[in-house]
C-alpha cells in the first residue's frame, strides 16, 4: 500500500555548504542501496526532505533492509502520497490508511497536519480538528492524546499529500562520501571489518589493503578477505581492495631480525605499506581493527612502536572494545560468519611463541637496520604486485 518513503536524517552539525553536501552524498548513497532492491525508485530532494518514491511495484521489507544499510539515515517512513482531490477525498485516505495499517484499533493518537503549500483552503488547525473527529467517528475505539500519542498521523500538503505515522529506525551516522576517505588495513579477522564498518559510518569513503603470504596463506584465505570487503561495502558504498603480496618481506624480516620482534617489525612494515597506497591514493588515514591489549602486538608499547613509522592519522575505532563487545557489532553487520572461517589470515608458521610485548623503539630500530640492504627494493616490489579488487554488493 506505501508508494513511498520520507528518509529523515540529523541535522546537528550540518549547516550551509555542508547541507548541500550531505543531502547529495545521502542521496547517492541511497541510490546504491535501491539498486538491489526489486523494483524502480526515484530519489528526490525537496524542500529539505529526502524522499524515495517507488515507480514500479516492489518488495516493502526488502526495500526498508537495504535503506536500513544507508549510513545517516536516522529514521524511514513509510508513506502513501496521493492526489489533492479536497479535503472529503483526503479524509477517505486518512481514514483508509489507518484501517490498513493499524489492524487493533484500540489506540490513542494525534493528527499533526503541516500545510507546506500555503493556498490548501484550510489550515493545520482546522484539518487536524476536522480530520481527528473523522477518525474517531469512523474507529470509536481510538482516543485522541495529544500529548503522549501512540500513534502520530502526520499529513503533510504539499503538491501532493503525504501520510504517515511509522518511522522505522536507521542506522545513523553521516553519509559515506561526506567525509574525505581513509584507508582500511583489512585481514581475514574479526576486528578489522567491524573497524571498517565505524569509520565508514561517520561519512569517511573506505579503500583497503590485504597483506598476503603465498603459498604461506591460501586463495581460499584472500577469497575470505574479498567476500568481508564486499560485506563492509554493503554499508559503506563499493570498495577498492588492494592485495598485496608480502611474502618476500616477510621471509626477509624472519631472516634477518629477532623471530620474537617478527610480529612488530612485520606490522610496522605493513603500515608503511598502507600508508604509501593510503597517499596514492588520496586517503587522508589509515584504520586498523586494533585494541588495546588484545594481542603482543597490540599492548600500548608495541601501538606506539607500530604508529611511529607513519605520518597519516591511525584511526582505531575498536581501541576501546572488548572482543564480545566486537564480536557482537559483527554478528549485528553480517560479517561475523565469514570472519570465522577457519582459513589462516597470516602465516602462522613465522609466529614467535613468545612475542616481545614491551618492544623498545629503539631497540627495533636497531634491529630494522639489518635490513637496510634489500628492503627498500622489496617494498618497491610488494607495491608492485598491487592487485586491485573493486569489492561492492551489487
Ligand atoms: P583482525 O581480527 O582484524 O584480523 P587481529 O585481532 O587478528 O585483527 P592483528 O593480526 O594483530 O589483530 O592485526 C591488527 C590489525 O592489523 C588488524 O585489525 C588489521 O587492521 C591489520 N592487519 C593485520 N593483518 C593484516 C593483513 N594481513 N593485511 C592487512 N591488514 C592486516
Ligand atoms: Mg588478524
Amino acid at each position: 500500500m506505501f508508494t513511498a518513503f520520507l528518509i529523515k536524517y540529523a541535522e546537528i552539525g550540518v549547516k550551509g555548504k555542508n547541507k548541500h553536501l550531505f543531502e547529495e552524498a545521502l542521496a547517492q548513497q541511497i541510490k546504491y542501496a535501491l539498486k538491489r532492491c526489486e523494483g524502480e525508485f526515484k530519489v528526490s530532494r525537496t524542500e529539505g526532505r529526502i524522499y524515495v518514491h517507488a515507480l514500479s511495484e516492489f518488495d516493502y521489507d526488502e526495500t526498508v533492509d537495504n535503506l536500513k544499510t544507508v549510513f545517516g539515515v536516522s529514521g524511514i517512513c513509510p508513506v502513501i502520497d496521493v492526489k489533492d482531490e479536497g479535503f472529503e477525498d483526503l479524509a477517505q485516505t486518512v481514514i483508509e490508511y489507518v484501517d490498513k495499517v493499524y489492524e487493533n484499533k484500540n489506540m490513542t493518537f494525534k493528527v499533526n497536519a503541516r500545510r507546506a503549500r500555503k493556498n490548501y483552503p484550510m489550515n493545520s488547525m482546522e484539518i487536524n480538528m476536522e480530520l481527528g473527529s473523522r477518525v474517531l467517528d469512523t474507529f470509536p475505539e481510538m482516543k485522541v492524546d495529544v500529548h503522549h500519542p501512540d500513534v502520530m498521523l502526520h499529513v503533510e500538503i504539499r503538491e501532493k499529500i503525504y501520510i504517515y505515522s511509522i518511522e522505522i529506525p536507521g542506522p545513523g551516522g553521516m553519509p559515506v562520501g561526506s567525509n574525505g576517505k581513509a584507508m582500511l588495513l583489512l585481514s581475514g579477522g574479526i576486528d578489522s571489518p567491524v573497524a571498517g564498518y565505524m569509520i565508514a559510518k561517520r561519512g569517511v569513503k573506505i579503500d583497503a589493503v590485504y597483506f598476503h603470504a603465498p603459498p604461506y596463506t591460501s586463495d581460499r584465505a584472500k577469497q575470505k578477505v574479498i567476500d568481508l570487503a564486499r560485506l563492509v561495502s554493503r554499508y559503506a558504498g563499493p570498495v577498492y581492495l588492494h592485495i598485496i603480496n608480502f611474502t618476500d618481506i616477510q621471509l626477509y624480516i624472519y631472516e634477518k631480525c629477532p623471530h620474537e620482534e617478527l610480529t612488530i617489525i612485520m606490522r610496522r612494515y605493513m603500515m608503511k605499506i598502507a600508508e604509501k597506497i593510503a597517499e596514492e591514493n588520496a586517503c587522508l588515514g589509515l584504520i586498523t581493527g586494533e585494541s588495546i591489549g588484545q594481542v603482543a602486538s597490540q599492548t600500548v608499547q608495541s601501538l606506539a612502536v607500530t604508529n611511529e613509522v607513519c605520518s597519516l592519522p591511525v584511526f582505531r575505532p575498536l581501541i576501546g572494545f572488548d572482543k564480545m563487545e566486537i564480536v557482537e557489532v559483527s554478528e549485528k553487520i553480517g560479517t561475523f560468519e565469514t570472519s570465522i572461517l577457519p582459513y589462516e589470515d597470516c602465516c602462522t608458521i613465522f609466529v614467535a611463541k613468545h612475542p616481545v610485548t614491551k618492544p623498545n623503539l629503539n631497540v627495533i630500530k636497531r634491529h630494522e637496520k639489518n635490513l637496510e640492504e634489500r628492503i627498500d627494493e622489496l617494498v618497491q616490489q610488494a607495491l608492485d604486485t598491487d592487485e586491485v579488487v573493486i569489492a561492492k554488493w551489487v
